[in-house]
């Protein structure tokens, strides 16, 4: 199994295949999107019928194995704790690294924004220009923002009604609750009549890590797809109105990854941020090429066993939940886009409403889900409270892709972090368990 993020058995190592892909895909995409335009015929032909679809297949093979994947390992995860009262302080201190970085993130995010104030140089043509353009995209995901709106419900859900159904609706937290009450039901057994579950459930695991692996022989093409689709049909003309925006959201994202998160990592966690990032840097790239924590799922986990050395007892627990609550790449961005939109509207903030939007932007980002644009109905709910008409959401959604695509990278990033973080403060892993780099 190492295979598939080690050697791809051609010599050359996945992650490397996968991001030759990636370069290759990009650059296709740029020269058909600037010399063929993003509305041309063949190039619509070849996303529909080629590029498009062999995308999809990558991505729906990750995301098949999500939900048993979840439960298994949460359920294994909480069984192997043991008692309730040991999933209680790993699941404190998981949840405590989350909203500490994530709020980190979102008033890092807020400050970078109030510095740069990127929102002043939006020309008025321009701003009526894209919320014209992209008013339809917007009243959707306005609408999706009043259905899955956030309140007391949000938290009563999570105590799903129907496992089965959480899973086929792709409800992550539902599922995760139930996967809890099922270790925790296990733990609360005779011995010998938990066994056979656990190993049902073990063997469950071993399955879906090994059609990982075969998703993993896709990447390479799935990727070169994904992206090709990204940039052929980008408006890369929104760069320059909008530019200054996608810099700092881009800046700040890859300065919380890259100082902040190192930060933790040397002086909190005790790991080297390099040998960090060479170990996880395949996973980052799915993350990349997927737009979506929830698909990273998978990969993250078995770079967590398999590439940092830490105890699937901890992996198989603390991802899932992060994978749907932690987000800092969210959170930076959240605080940019509104603060961004509040100067486009000429709103200003006072202090007090400032730390609201770093609440609001650490609480949607706990709440948002792990799949592409999950964010932006959240987002909008946000930009209203502030006085700022939802619609201007449209702004930014041109550009929003690339955005979501770095963002998501952050995201799983701080989910990897916060496992070693808690690995490590449960005293069952250090920085020297990390084993060699295969075939490095
Ligand atoms: N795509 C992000 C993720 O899956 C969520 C978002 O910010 O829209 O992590």
């Amino acid at each position: 199994m190492a295979e598939s993020i080690g050697n791809s058995g051609t010599g050359m190592k996945l992650h490397t295949k996968i991001l030759l892909a990636l370069l290759v895909g990009a650059t296709a995409g740029i020269l058909v999107n600037t010399q063929l335009g993003k509305d041309d015929a063949t190039v619509g032909f070849v996303n529909t019928y080629i590029a498009g679809p062999i995308g999809q297949i990558f991505l729906r093979m990750l995301f098949m194995v999500v939900m048993p994947l979840v439960f298994s390992s949460i359920a294994l995860g909480v069984a192997g704790l043991g008692d309730l009262r040991k999933v209680g302080q790993v699941g404190g201190r998981a949840i405590g690294y989350f909203l500490g970085t994530t709020f980190i993130a979102a008033a890092f995010g807020l400050l970078a924004v109030s510095v740069v104030r990127p929102g002043d140089a939006v020309p008025d043509a321009v701003k009526t220009e894209l919320m014209a353009t992209y008013a339809g995209d917007a009243a959707a995901k306005i609408e999706a923002g009043q259905q899955g709106g956030f309140g007391i419900n949000t938290f009563v859900n999570i105590v799903t009604r129907n496992p089965v159904k959480s899973a086929a609706d792709f409800d992550m937290l539902g599922v995760i609750f139930f996967g809890l009450m099922f270790g925790a039901a296990l733990t609360q057994m005779r011995q010998e009549r938990a066994e056979p579950m656990i190993k049902v459930l073990e063997a469950i695991n071993d399955a879906v890590t090994v059609i990982v692996g075969m998703a993993m022989k896709l990447a390479p093409y799935g990727v070169a797809g994904l992206i090709f689709g990204v940039t052929s049909k980008f408006g890369f003309a929104l760069l320059k109105p909008l530019g200054a925006f996608v810099l700092v959201v881009l800046g700040a994202l890859l300065f919380h990854m890259f100082v902040n998160v190192s930060l933790i990592l040397k002086f909190v966690i005790g790991l080297s941020p390099k040998v960090f990032f060479s170990r996880v840097r395949g996973t980052l790239i799915t993350a990349f090429s997927t737009s979506s924590s929830s698909a990273t799922l998978p990969a993250a986990l078995k770079t967590a066993e398999e590439g940092l050395g830490i105890p699937n007892r901890i992996a198989g627990f603390v991802l899932p939940l992060g994978s749907t609550m932690c987000m800092n790449g969210t959170a930076i961005f959240e605080g940019i886009t509104v603060i961004f939109l509040c100067q486009a509207f000429g709103v200003d903030l006072s202090l007090g409403n400032m730390i609201v939007v770093v609440v609001m932007s650490v609480i949607t980002a706990v709440g948002a889900a792990g799949v592409p644009g999950g964010s932006i109905p959240l987002l909008v709910g946000i930009i209203a409270m502030m006085g700022v008409p939802g619609e201007a959401i449209a702004i930014v959604l041109g550009v929003d892709r690339i955005l979501d695509m770095t963002r998501t990278v952050v995201n799983v990033s701080g989910d990897l972090s916060a496992t070693a973080f808690v690995a490590k403060s449960e005293g069952l892993w250090d920085a020297s368990r990390v084993p060699a780099e295969q075939g490095a």
